[in-house]
């Protein structure tokens, strides 16, 4: 779909795959005004095929847009967009190892040819599919991650709450030096202090505290300068629907090193569109390395991946009008 001052929208179509050409002075190419949103569409049971909260992507496509200065997209024209893309390739293979789902993947950015910074006056909106493959080729395998204090990737008043193509420029060389301590993933902290938990590479993050009965999450809150995840919302539900009682506050890392050493924090677990739920196993910054429990994953994290699967997967009832047949 095109946009253009003065018309909007218009020009939709469904393609085969296929390069696409730009202009060399597209304004995406030098000022990166370039969003982008990802979600999964369900083959269920009975061979229809769903989405997942298509409408809670379409509206953090929309705050992304207005934080970048890009036209807003009717949410309907989103939703429309992946139904008819979904209806064309409904017949994909499932990725070896992989569940049967195919991801979703709406873009847009600034095609306008012009030198000068400012709000481009054309985009261009894409949907791209590919069958989901394991995200963590080690399966449902408790992950180790790495306090980043040499790297941010947000600040207060920046793009980090945003789904902007820039914030992931920007992670690479956090993730390269993670890897380098012999981490899997990078787990980012406030810009000011370097002090406060915000999310993982791609998750955000939630923290079990005590167990059983006495058991409660705790996730950070939205801080402004971390992503707003889907998932993480959906687990703020599933979890009062659960009884189990969430907090959304902030956490220090010296708070989960010491609660992690006292026992207090029982669990740690990472959550996004496309891992779903991922333990956390231990944790390592320059001061050393900690586990969480015995590093295995826990019974509250493994028990949420299930609910929230089995309403994705249609096995489980959707009380919250969560799932959208694209298909029948
Ligand atoms: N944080 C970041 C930086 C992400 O890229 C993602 C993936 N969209 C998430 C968190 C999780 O968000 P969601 O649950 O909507 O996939």
């Amino acid at each position: 779909i095109t946009y253009a001052d003065g018309i909007g929208w218009h020009d939709a179509k469904v393609e085969p795959y296929a390069p696409i050409s730009l202009d060399p002075a597209a304004m995406v190419l030098h000022y990166g005004q370039a969003i982008f949103e990802g979600l999964k569409a369900y083959r269920q049971a009975d061979g229809s095929i769903a989405s997942f909260r298509v409408t809670a992507n379409a509206a953090r496509m929309n705050r992304s847009a207005e934080r970048l200065a890009m036209p807003y997209l009717p949410p309907e024209l989103f939703v429309k967009a992946i139904t008819e893309l979904v209806e064309v390739d409904n017949e994909w293979v499932p990725a070896a190892g992989g569940e049967d789902s195919l991801y979703l993947r709406p873009f847009a950015f600034a095609i306008e040819p012009a030198l000068g910074v400012r709000p481009a006056k054309e985009y261009k909106f894409l949907v791209i599919a590919s069958p989901a493959g394991a995200y963590f080729p080690r399966g449902v395998k408790p992950v180790n991650v790495w306090l980043s204090r040499e790297y941010v990737r947000a600040s207060p008043g920046g793009t980090g709450a945003a789904k902007f193509a820039g914030n992931y420029a920007a992670s690479l060389v956090a993730q390269a030096h993670a890897a380098e301590q012999g981490c899997d993933q990078v787990v980012w902290l406030d810009a000011i202090e370097r002090k406060y938990v915000e999310e993982m590479g791609g998750m955000n993050l939630y923290f079990v505290y005590g167990s059983g009965a006495d058991a409660r999450l705790v996730t950070p809150e939205l801080s402004g300068s971390l992503l707003p995840g889907i998932t993480r919302d959906s687990l703020l539900t599933l979890a009062k629907d659960s009884g189990l009682a969430v907090e959304e506050r902030r956490i220090s890392t010296d708070e989960w090193r010491e609660k992690a050493a006292s026992g207090e924090i029982t669990e740690v677990f990472a959550c996004g569109t496309a891992a779903v739920i991922t333990p956390v196993g231990s944790v390592k910054d320059k001061d050393g390395e900690f586990t969480i429990a015995d590093g295995e994953p826990g019974p509250i994290t493994m028990a949420l991946r299930d609910t929230l699967t089995g309403i994705q997967r249609g096995t489980f009832a959707d009380t919250h009008g969560w799932m959208t047949t694209l298909r029948k």
